[in-house]
């Protein structure tokens, strides 16, 4: 084990992996830790879905985080797969949103207005894209640029591949707490203590959980996401299909994902019959002979929730050593590669690649109290 590591990062999910590795690569000793397997928990449940970014149209934090990571998936997949042979799957697949009412405009106007590509359909459009489609979408748009990845693989390659340069994963710690030492932050096990230069706390949904050891309140919370996953023998289309907040995403072997129920049930992780049969009838109303499909299995994860819906990231300015990245609610896989070059250029004093307006973990206290959540 590094005595002490530069850099600790608690929480091994796509944020503190991702992070890890960036570290790692700048030439950091760097130690992950997590109170399970790494990558099992949001990172592991979620759809996988890449929506498009452009960086010289992005003006709000959302779409420069979004575009900022949209220009590293292409690479940081490519990077995986030659450190460790594991392809995560990422693809550009497009994306087809369908609302059966039409309204269209206001969304094809955002999507442009980012200089992101929009395709407006017609029926027939929408055919090419979904042949089996269900008759009430008579219209729609499309975005070819949107891409997807599978999380289990792309986890396990971030996994493989801060092994390969020397990243410690001690994994299974359990009853992690974290103390204050003056001005700075140690994390202690009934086991150990570990101390390092600097901490990061990336725990998900859990952040506010650790941080309230070091008396701190934060507006990171669980919001619940049930997925349903299907088999076909013949894929009937090849794009992600969404309709408001849920979604349909294909994979290249025949599994589908339905997605997503949005639930405040606090830290649980069950499926409900009511969670699970909402999605597929969503699905059925969408696509009806994925009614025939086979259904795989169902699972549920939690999201890190935020009040805006938006990351915390940066250095908690109360502590000399003490760095958050949590809060992506639904877009933490699409936002990792940006957030991991982020939080890594931050613990090592360098300026990050955007402007973090609206990201920053400051917002978190407004006259040192949180947010309203
Ligand atoms: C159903 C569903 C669908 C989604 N779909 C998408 C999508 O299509 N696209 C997208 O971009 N995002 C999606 N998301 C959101 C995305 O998955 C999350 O925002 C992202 O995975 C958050 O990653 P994370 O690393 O911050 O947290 P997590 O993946 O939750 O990782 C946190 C880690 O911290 C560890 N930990 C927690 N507490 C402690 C502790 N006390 N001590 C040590 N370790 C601890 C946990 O074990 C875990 O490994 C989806 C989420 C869900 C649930």
């Amino acid at each position: 084990m590094n005595s002490s590591p530069d850099i600790l990062i608690i929480g091994g999910g796509v944020t503190g992996l991702t992070t890890a590795l960036c570290l790692a690569q700048d030439g950091a000793s760097v130690t992950v830790l997590d109170r399970q397997r790494p990558g099992q928990e949001a990172s592991w449940a979620g759809a996988g879905m890449l929506p498009p970014g452009n960086q010289a149209g992005a003006s709000t934090p959302e779409s420069r985080l979004r575009a900022y990571s949209h220009t590293l998936w292409s690479q940081l997949s490519d990077d995986l797969r030659s450190r460790t042979g594991i392809d995560n799957g990422y693809r550009i697949c497009g994306a087809l949103e369908v609302s059966g009412a039409g309204g269209y405009e206001s969304a094809t106007e955002t999507w442009r207005k980012e200089g992101i590509t929009v395709e407006i359909c017609d029926r027939a459009t929408l055919e090419q894209y979904v042949p089996d489609l269900a008759n009430d979408f008579q219209s729609g748009i499309y975005l070819p640029e949107f891409g997807q990845a599978r999380n289990p693989r792309h986890v396990k390659a971030l996994l493989a591949a801060c092994h390969g340069l020397g990243v410690e994963i001690v994994e299974g710690v359990t009853q992690l707490q974290l103390i204050e030492q003056g001005a700075t932050v140690i994390a202690e096990s009934p086991e150990r203590k570990f101390h390092a230069q600097k901490v990061c706390v990336t725990a998900g949904a859990w952040t506010n959980e650790l941080l309230r050891h070091v008396r701190l309140e934060f507006p990171v919370f669980p919001v619940r996401g049930q997925m349903a996953q299907l088999r076909v023998s013949r894929l009937p289309f090849s794009c992600v299909i969404e309709q408001g907040r849920r979604y349909i995403v294909p994979r290249a072997d025949g599994l589908i994902l339905i997605g997503s129920t949005e639930e405040h049930t606090g830290f649980d992780k069950q499926t409900t019959a009511e969670g699970i049969s909402g999605l597929l009838e969503f699905a059925r109303t969408l696509v009806p002979e994925l009614g025939r499909a086979e259904l795989v299995r169902s699972w549920a994860g939690l999201r890190p929730g935020s009040p805006d819906e938006l990351p915390f990231l940066g250095k908690i300015s109360c502590f000399d050593n003490l760095y958050v990245g949590a809060g992506h609610f639904r877009s933490g896989l699409q936002m990792s590669p940006g957030t991991g070059r982020i939080m890594a250029d931050l613990l090592l004093g360098q300026p990050p690649a955007i402007n973090l307006d609206g990201l920053s973990v400051d917002r978190a206290f407004i006259n040192g109290s949180p947010l309203e959540g």
